[in-house]
């Protein structure tokens, strides 16, 4: 998968060469080029902004700017995805990330000030690129740098064979077509501080493991978000997950 990312501050990316990001890219599973946007302006003061159009505080990110770094960057073989960070968005979920991970190319644009002239997805869209506008969360932050490195520690740990176990991403919070939130986890010891690890788990007997997971999962995803709950299709449940 190759990711370009265009931001003000390109620097911030340099910690997707830690972990098993970088280890990813060095193996050649994914490629990631931060650019710097201001590369693509033309004036001494390289600015990538100007006042809002009908008045009002702050700066907007110039669409002419963008335009010239977008065109050279998409203009590669392989479909690219173009993603954008907006608080003002629909919310990114883990279907979204699971949809992505099989893209060949996602280029991400990081808004900062007032945010980004609105007719810069317009255009592209129209041009006929998949572009997308995603928030991370009901909060404001100062630019699309946080929400671009979150979403893509989201995509690429599902891109297949980047994880060293790929059983790992199976059962997981948000994950599958009947998703929950994912049962408590514990490891060693099974005593500690005067707190024990449900007795169950240390059984050795693997259909009482599961089925008492499962009903972890789903009482906490009762619990904590009913929301899931309602959107469950009753035709996947089995007799003892009614139950519960
Ligand atoms: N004026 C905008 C508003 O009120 O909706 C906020 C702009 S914010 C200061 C600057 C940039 O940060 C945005 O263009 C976007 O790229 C990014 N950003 C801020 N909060 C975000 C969030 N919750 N999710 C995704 N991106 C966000």
């Amino acid at each position: 998968m190759n990711i370009d990312i265009i931001s003000v501050f390109p620097e911030y990316f340099d910690v997707l060469n830690l972990s098993l990001l970088g280890k990813a890219q060095e193996r050649g599973l994914v490629q990631v080029r931060a650019h710097n946007l201001r590369d693509w302006t033309h004036d001494v003061h390289q600015s990538v902004d100007d006042t809002p159009v009908g008045g009002g505080a702050g700066m907007v990110m110039k669409p002419e700017v963008w335009a010239e770094c977008l065109d050279e960057i998409l203009d590669t073989d392989g479909a690219p995805v173009l993603i954008f960070p907006n608080p003002s968005a629909p919310t990114f979920t883990q279907q979204d990330a699971t949809e992505l991970a099989h893209a060949e190319h996602l280029a991400f644009g990081c808004g900062r000030y007032e945010g980004y002239d609105a007719r810069i997805p317009v255009y592209y869209r129209a041009q006929g690129i998949d572009v997308r506008e995603y928030s991370i969360g009901d909060y404001v932050l100062n630019g699309g740098e946080v929400a671009v490195s979150v979403m893509l520690e989201a995509i690429t740990r599902l891109i297949p064979g980047f994880m060293g176990n790929a059983d790992s991403i199976v059962e997981e919070s948000y994950t599958g077509t009947n998703a929950l939130l994912e049962h408590r986890q514990y490891t060693k010891p099974a005593h500690w501080r005067g707190l024990d690890v449900p007795e169950v788990l240390t059984s050795g007997d693997h259909g009482k493991v599961d089925r008492f997971r499962r009903d972890e999962a789903l009482a906490k995803t009762s619990e904590l978000r009913p929301d899931m709950i309602e959107r469950l299709d009753c035709t996947l449940l089995d007799k003892q997950d009614r139950k519960t």
